[in-house]
């Protein structure tokens, strides 16, 4: 084996020349005969002294049949490498090694990852989960599950992975439309272009992210992210407590965060970040869930055949996994909805100034499948609650969009109409799945979700308006789409029998409540439960289970500045309109 010079080609050859032999490898140490191509990135991803570096190897064979080991390493830069002009133009590092053989240039591989990878590293178990984490002083670097790549010779670029994308839950059948008379189905021109928009931003945001981080994860990176490296932050959150600056110097949460980030894209400044940035945080865990699910659905569209050959659709129904309808905003519809919709706020968020949303475009939203749902769950609370309600929503417009039977129903279970707002490229993963409930554990809470790990509507539209990302949007900012405005769902949402509460809470369902004066069973200020058995409130009425939870604004625990609602039932919702507006 010889080792040639840093930054020193083949003689003979060019990049173009060389083949991957093997399979790209998933997890630490994974570096067996059969592997081929590895990436890694440095595990050192804290502080102000910045470590996002990557570290690329590969058991290659030249197009004369030699065979050879190829390093790449260096501080990840957006794009590619080898991309551009002349080879010799390009700026990474590498290094190749000349093999006598397969035997030797797959036991050098080898040999090189350990020393980087597991060498480095030592396996933990933090909360239940194992964890990689640097030995002292060391810089290791940690394995990447890759769907796709942007480090390696040119041929790394062909290697796609699609691991997890088939064990995972199927894409959800497309829905069964009842069109029996028209063959070929036309488009409204508005639809078109939004399928077109809101799949094709999810893509560039996803790619500009990738672009940027040198990381595409597999589905099962992301699943690895969601089922356990989050909920193991979670329990750490949990016994650190609220404070960010406890949780930033916490070191099982450091090493979590470090494994979790080397999973999943994420753009480190080139200052470097603070600890309390670095940190898989509650007030980071919002955004990492948006970017896991924008992810996802960027994954499912992606084509992983060798032979690219563009299968694009332009069918809406397909791309959105839903039907929608344009309104137009001169129809009764149209202008009853703008009012509706505009007429939902208490305009009370002085730091949006006083302008109005001007509405650019309204979709109905039919989703035959999950609104079947959807109508089954308002049929059991209706039967369950029969219309009698102490406790209802506020800033409830005059619906002129329900047929009498809807409307029966709708009064007894309390379907109300409630607002969720979120980044651009988050509308279509949503839309074509549903909404996700988040992980959760009690006792562990996240910034942005004041009332556990349940789905969150609004019923002013301004509280929306902050998690879209659009403008000045307080809880969440970028993932927009290049010439549209916000996005918001306007809702049917089952609020039922709500629980009043108290103050802020990390519940994964609703609990109890008083059947009369909606107050919870027991804890906090509001505790008035007496009486024999504790079974009924002071107030006299039993204690039930209840649909949702209801933040009421200006209770005294919490002081909200709007009402907020939050199911913990993806189908205790269905999305009625898609409101598409700017500021
Ligand atoms: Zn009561």
């Amino acid at each position: 084996m010889k080792k040639l010079g840093r930054r020193e080609m083949p003689s003979g050859h060019n990049p173009s020349d060389f083949t991957y032999k093997g399979r790209p490898a998933k997890d630490q140490g994974d570096f067996g005969t059969d592997v081929g191509i590895a990436d890694a990135c440095c595990v050192n991803q804290f502080g102000e002294a910045n470590n996002s570096k990557h570290y690329h190897g590969g058991v290659v064979q030249a197009s004369d049949g030699s065979w050879w080991c190829y390093f790449e390493w260096g501080r990840v830069k957006p794009g590619k490498s080898w991309e551009g002009v002349s080879w010799t133009g390009n700026s990474q590092d590498f290094q190749f090694y000349q093999c006598s053989g397969e035997a030797e240039a797959r036991s050098e591989f080898s040999k090189q990852m350990a020393k980087k990878n597991t060498k480095r590293l030592e396996r933990k178990t933090i909360s239940g989960v194992t964890v990689w984490a640097g030995k002292a002083g060391k810089d290791g670097y940690l394995v990447q599950s890759l769907a796709t790549r942007e480090k390696g010779l040119p041929d790394a670029l062909t290697i796609k992975d699609d691991e997890g994308l088939s064990a995972a839950a199927p894409t959800p059948k497309k829905a069964k439309t009842r069109k029996a008379k028209t063959p070929t189905q036309t488009f409204q021109p508005q639809v078109l272009k939004l399928a077109q928009d809101l799949v094709g931003g999810v893509k560039t945001y996803t790619r500009a992210l990738s672009k940027a981080s040198g990381v595409t994860p597999t589905l099962s990176a992301i699943n690895q992210v969601r089922d356990q490296l989050i909920p193991a932050a979670l329990k750490r959150i949990k016994v650190v407590g609220a404070d960010v600056h406890s949780q930033a110097r916490d070191k099982d949460l450091q090493d979590i965060s470090r494994m979790t980030y080397s999973l999943v894209p994420r753009v480190i400044p080139r200052k470097g970040f603070t600890d309390v940035e670095a940190i898989l945080s509650s007030a980071n865990m919002l955004a990492l869930q948006q970017d896991l699910d924008a992810f996802e659905s960027a994954l499912r569209n992606e084509d992983f055949s060798v032979e690219t050959q563009q299968t694009t659709t332009t069918d809406p129904n397909t791309l959105l996994n839903a039907q929608l309808r344009w309104i137009d905003p001169r129809s009764d519809e149209g202008r009853w909805l703008a009012k509706a919709f505009l007429g939902m706020s208490n305009n009370r968020h002085g730091y949006m100034g006083r302008g109005n949303a001007r509405i650019l475009n309204m979709f109905a939203v039919d989703r035959p499948d999950r609104d079947a749902k959807f109508s089954a769950a308002v049929a059991k609370v209706a039967g369950l609650r029969q219309g009698r309600f102490g406790l209802r929503a506020n800033l409830q417009p005059k619906r002129i969009d329900l047929d009498g039977q809807n409307s029966d129903a709708y009064a007894q279970a309390q379907v109300i109409m409630a607002i969720h707002g979120t980044r651009s490229v988050n509308i279509a993963p949503i839309m074509g799945t549903n909404f996700r409930l988040p992980r959760s554990l009690p006792g562990a809470q996240i910034t942005g979700a004041n009332f556990g790990h349940g789905i969150y509507f609004a019923t002013d539209w301004r509280k929306s308006y902050g998690y879209t990302g659009h403008g000045n949007a307080y809880w969440a900012s970028g993932g927009q789409i290049r010439g549209r405005g916000f996005f918001m769902f306007l809702n049917d949402m089952i609020l039922g029998h709500a629980y009043r509460a108290p103050s802020t809470g990390s519940w994964g369902s609703p609990p109890k409540s008083c059947a009369k004066c909606h107050k919870p069973a027991s804890g906090g200020r509001y505790t008035n439960w007496g009486g024999s058995g504790n079974n009924y409130c002071r107030c006299g009425g039993p204690q039930i289970a209840s649909d949702s939870v209801f933040g009421v604004a200006n209770d005294s625990g919490h002081r909200l500045q709007n009402d907020e609602h939050i199911i913990f039932d993806p189908n205790y919702q269905r999305i009625r309109y898609l409101i598409e507006g700017t500021l």
